[in-house]
């Protein structure tokens, strides 16, 4: 490939040829322990896939005459599907501090967060669903081979009311408006037609869901995590325009109505849901939806003081606890989660940044899940969050996308694991070994 003139993205075992014909070799991984996903472990198991999707999954004596000849790539004790994300940001922004993201220049925030897509990409994260920020035009960067990085589902701009969770409280609502307009990832709207517009606006981009604010949050200056944002009416539009494009909505909701009204509007997940009530609770299960709790932002926000604005650390305080008894309430009466941390920081020094999400692992299984279903949470479950938009991810099984991760130690046994990058030994994505014991993820191999 030239860097001048950008090709689809092939890998090279993808095109090199079975000695036999021309037909794409299909290659094997043999691993002690097989965790699908979704289903039983299986031991002593054979994955075969090729061009990017798995063939067939199952143990090693019951192959196929043609598989069984095959030679294996790899031998791995641990295999599983490639991590799931399902709450990021990329702002590429290096301060925790909002208002940046206004005086960010876009070619900056995207070198800043070139460096995420490989730290995901090394904790074993090969999908994140983009719920605001610059994932759409990220997504195009890698889909083209430019660097490394994970399959990326955005919802482009998240949509705030104005004085809303994505509005940039200090900055001056024409500088606002005008930002927006030349494509800062955020969105203003008030009343229903600005509603409509705004949602719109995103699928013009290329959004795979979309994002609303139905309370106030955490980082934004003025508002309140407990406050409701946007009328019944306004949240109804978003809802039934994303639905006639084939588009779920995710709603960030802190505060009990905002929760409610999100729920009554028809959205699909629940993002942070710090005070569900046993009524909202309820309406979830009737309704499948689901929660995505971002407990490793609040968690590591809460452990890091001094990285936060201090307005903003507060309110973090007031959530942390209710927050986590939400999360624990849901998980006992059955309400399905995806796991989502809330990573959207380009700055390692910060305490909470992107290489470290699967820390909500650990998370879940601190709030009562058992580690397999942790790992269904943060794998399979991950592309049920998008709705009609869902890719055949997040399961090792037949037709499924060929992105999966081995380890050396059992995540079933000390979920901890999938916390730390080094016990990932090696990442596929799309069929294609990206990280390897003695060689990481590098941006030169694209
Ligand atoms: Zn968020």
């Amino acid at each position: 490939m030239t860097r001048n003139q950008p090709q689809p993205f092939v890998s090279r075992q993808d095109i090199t040829p079975s000695p036999q014909d021309d037909k794409p070799k299909a290659l094997r991984i043999d691993a002690d322990l097989l965790i699908p996903g979704r289903g039983k472990p299986i031991s002593n198991a054979t994955l075969i896939f090729s061009q990017g999707t798995i063939l067939h999954v199952g143990p090693t004596t019951s192959l196929s005459k043609d598989h069984a000849r095959l030679e294996a790539e790899r031998k791995v004790p641990f295999l599983m599907p490639g991590l799931w994300d399902v709450h990021v940001h990329f702002f590429g922004e290096a301060s925790p501090s909002l208002e940046n993201v206004a005086y960010t220049q876009p070619a900056l925030a995207g070198f800043r967060a070139a460096r995420d897509m490989l730290s995901l990409l090394d904790a074993g994260f090969t999908s994140v669903r983009e719920v605001g920020g610059y994932g759409v035009d990220f997504k195009t960067g890698i889909d083209e081979g430019w660097i490394p990085g994970p399959n990326i589902y955005s919802a482009g701009a998240p949509l705030s009311q104005t004085a809303g969770h994505g509005d940039l409280h200090s900055v001056p609502l024409s500088l606002m408006h005008d930002k927006i307009a030349a494509g800062m990832p955020l969105a203003l709207a008030d009343g229903v037609d600005e509603a409509i517009k705004a949602t719109r606006t995103q699928i013009r981009r290329g959004a795979k869901l979309i994002k609303i604010c139905s309370t106030g949050g955490v980082m934004s200056r003025i508002d309140s995590p407990r406050a409701a944002q946007f009328t019944n009416k306004e949240l109804e539009a978003v809802v039934e325009e994303a639905r006639r494009t084939g588009l779920v909505v995710a709603s960030h909701a802190h505060g009990t109505e905002g929760i409610i009204a999100a729920i009554n509007a028809g959205v699909h997940t629940i993002e942070h849901g710090s005070y569900l009530t046993k009524e909202a609770i309820d309406l979830m299960v009737q309704k499948k939806i689901m929660l995505v709790a971002t407990r490793t932002i609040v968690a590591n926000g809460v452990d890091n003081p001094d990285t936060m604005p201090p307005d903003s650390y507060k309110k973090l305080l007031e959530i942390a606890d209710s927050n986590r008894k939400s999360y624990e309430a849901a998980i006992k009466a059955g309400v399905k989660c995806a796991l989502g941390t809330d990573l959207g920081l380009s700055n390692a020094k910060l305490g909470f940044h992107h290489g470290m999400n699967g820390r909500e692992f650990g998370y879940a299984v601190e709030a009562g899940m058992t580690p397999l279903e942790a790992i269904e949470a943060g794998t399979a479950n991950g592309p049920d969050t998008l709705g009609p938009q869902a890719p055949k991810s997040g399961i090792l099984k037949e037709g499924f996308d060929a992105d999966f991760i081995a380890l050396e130690r059992s995540p079933l046994e000390d979920i901890k694991v999938l916390a730390k990058p080094d016990e990932v030994s090696h990442v596929w994505k799309g069929g294609r070994l990206v990280k390897e014991p003695g060689r990481g993820v590098s941006i030169l191999e694209c």
